[in-house]
């Protein structure tokens, strides 16, 4: 028997857009569906005498932690930034010393969205590396040190009720895949691999409507994948040999500085590259067919409709994909990519941001919190 909050569900994934649609989804009669949406109305969560979420029935919270900045925002229910508020910070912070600051950002983004259209629902936030998915924490990682095991929740129990306000984390990657779910206005992927590929290089993988984490939320960690051409260049993960040495962001600057040209960041080597710079066209493209090269182990494995290409290296989307492309229709079977296409990531700088907004919507509107809501 199909819930009120499943109902919900199907209608904020765009699964269903029509009372036909969901009693032919659920297997209810018309009078059962509109019966349940009469309930999910009076709730506040449907719009009265429409098929749509109420976007303004609260807002979820986005929290992106990276190793040198911090993105935020609020987010009305149908993924549009109300308010949105991002900064660097110095390297190596520990989450003791980040966390009250993010909380002071928080409150005051918050106190400036006049009238706040409602309560906090939720907040997804994402970090780098492992993250145990049910103690709601990070694991060991070199480069966030000072986060391992350090229970995050307590710190946002300021915008909840006495039960704290619904709150996950997950890894950075894992949300770059649900961001391709969220406040898109075409058909929502259902099969994708959507790349992050930046300072670092990473994927998080969408398959058959569904993110998958893995078993420690490192789904599409591809950057530190031993490949023969890098030999025993050195990664910054401590081993050798990894995908990174040839393809990420900060391999490719050094280069392009070793080459003489002055780069401080993946920034620059994709501007360069746009102004026509022979040296960063060919390191951009070539980088693009080193993880093309792992993509297509993933393409036939996976079998996606889509690779979405994101991070500061597809700023020179053309370019940069042309690389990825020669590589994975060359590798991959011809039937896996018959009707595979490159996009570019639909949310660009904010990508990792929108997706921890869906993560945090997805868990506050659960089917069970939203029979336990009405
Ligand atoms: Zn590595």
């Amino acid at each position: 028997m199909s819930s009120a909050g499943e109902l919900l569900e199907l209608l904020r994934t765009g699964r269903a857009t029509s009372l036909d649609e969901l009693a032919d989804l659920t297997g209810l009669s018309e009078e059962r569906v509109a019966r349940r949406l009469e309930q999910l109305t009076a709730a506040g969560l449907v719009l009265p005498g429409q098929l749509t979420l109420n976007p303004d029935a609260g807002v979820v919270l986005g929290v992106a932690v990276g190793r040198s900045r911090s993105q935020l925002a609020v987010f009305d229910l149908a993924g549009r930034e109300l308010a949105g508020d991002t900064r660097d910070h110095v390297v190596g912070l520990s989450a003791p010393e980040l966390m009250p600051q993010l909380v002071d950002r928080l409150t005051a983004m918050l106190a400036a969205v006049t009238p706040l259209p409602g309560p906090v629902l939720g907040i997804g936030m994402s970090l780098p590396g492992a993250i145990d998915p049910v103690r709601q924490v990070g694991l060991e990682n070199p480069a966030m040190r000072g986060w391992e095991g350090v229970e995050l929740a307590p710190y946002f129990a300021a915008f909840g009720t006495a039960d704290g306000v619904p709150f996950q984390v997950a890894n950075d990657a894992e949300v770059l895949a649900r961001s391709e779910l969220f406040g898109t206005t075409r058909r929502p992927l259902r099969n994708a691999l959507v790349v992050k590929a930046s300072t670092g290089i990473a994927l998080g993988v969408l398959a058959d409507g569904r993110v998958i984490s893995g078993q420690h939320g490192l789904a599409g960690d591809i950057g530190h994948t031993r490949v023969d051409v890098a030999g025993q260049l050195p990664c910054r993960c401590g081993a050798a040999g990894c995908l990174e040495t040839v393809a990420a962001g900060w391999a490719l600057v050094k280069r392009l500085v070793d080459s003489g040209l002055e780069a401080g960041h993946v920034r620059d080597l994709a501007a360069a590259a746009l102004a026509g710079d022979g040296v960063a066209r060919s390191l951009l493209r070539e980088s693009g067919r080193q993880l093309g090269d792992l993509l297509a182990v993933a393409v036939n494995l996976l079998n996606p409709q889509a690779i979405v290409l994101g991070g500061d290296m597809a700023a020179a989307f053309d370019l940069y994909s042309a690389g990825v492309r020669e590589s994975v229709l060359s590798r991959a079977s011809a039937t896996a990519t018959r009707d595979l296409v490159f996009l570019p990531a639909t949310h660009g700088d904010s990508a990792g941001l929108v997706g921890c907004a869906a993560l945090a919507l997805e868990y506050a509107l659960h089917p069970a919190r939203v029979e336990a809501l009405l």
